[in-house]
Order: structure tokens, then sequence, then C-alpha cells
């Protein structure tokens, strides 16, 4: 814990998704604020060290796994920590033989 190093507002930047175009698009941008009300800004991966209350939207299946970028049926709202900690879970995960490219 406290090694992450957030490039400030740009939550963007953890390591998933900086370099798709999909984050910042105006969809996206709605998309994200439909599931957060939805999901009454409360995380819903409650991972251990989970925060609670969310301030991110979490893909459940991943867009590298041909995840739907803009369904909200594929989005949870999720706290900083838990998105990133199921981050670095997928990263491993597909280390160890679920590569598909
Ligand atoms: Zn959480």
């Amino acid at each position: 814990m406290g090694e992450y190093q957030l490039c400030g507002l740009h939550s963007r930047c953890m390591g998933m998704g900086v370099k798709n175009p999909v984050y910042g698009s105006p969809a996206w941008l709605k998309v994200r604020a439909f599931v957060l009300r939805r999901d009454g800004h409360w995380c819903q991966i409650r991972l251990p060290g989970c925060r609670g209350e969310a301030n991110s939207v979490d893909h459940v299946v991943e867009l590298e796994d041909g995840g739907a970028p803009y369904d909200a049926g594929n989005l949870q709202a999720a706290c900083r920590p838990c998105n990133s900690a199921k981050g670095n879970y997928r990263r491993q995960a597909r280390g160890r033989g679920m590569r598909q490219w």
C-alpha cells in the first residue's frame, strides 16, 4: 500500500486504458455519470481495502477482453483501491496463460 503513483486528476492513468480513447470521450463521461448515480456512488467490487465510496467506474468485462465500452450493463461503480486491485489481478491472470493475442 502507499506505493501507487496516481497522477492527480487523471484516474485513468492508473495503468489500464491509458492508451484507450474510450476514456475521455463524451459518451464515456455520460455513461460513467449514469452508472455512478445508478449505484449510488457506492463501490460494487468490495475487495479488502475497499473505501466504499465510488469515484470511478469499472468495466465488468474489460475492454481488452471484448467488453462493451459504453454499455451500462457492463459497468459498475468502483472505488479507487478496488478498481486498481482488480486491474492488477487481471494483469496477473493474463500473464498466467490466458494470453489471447
Ligand atoms: Zn471498493
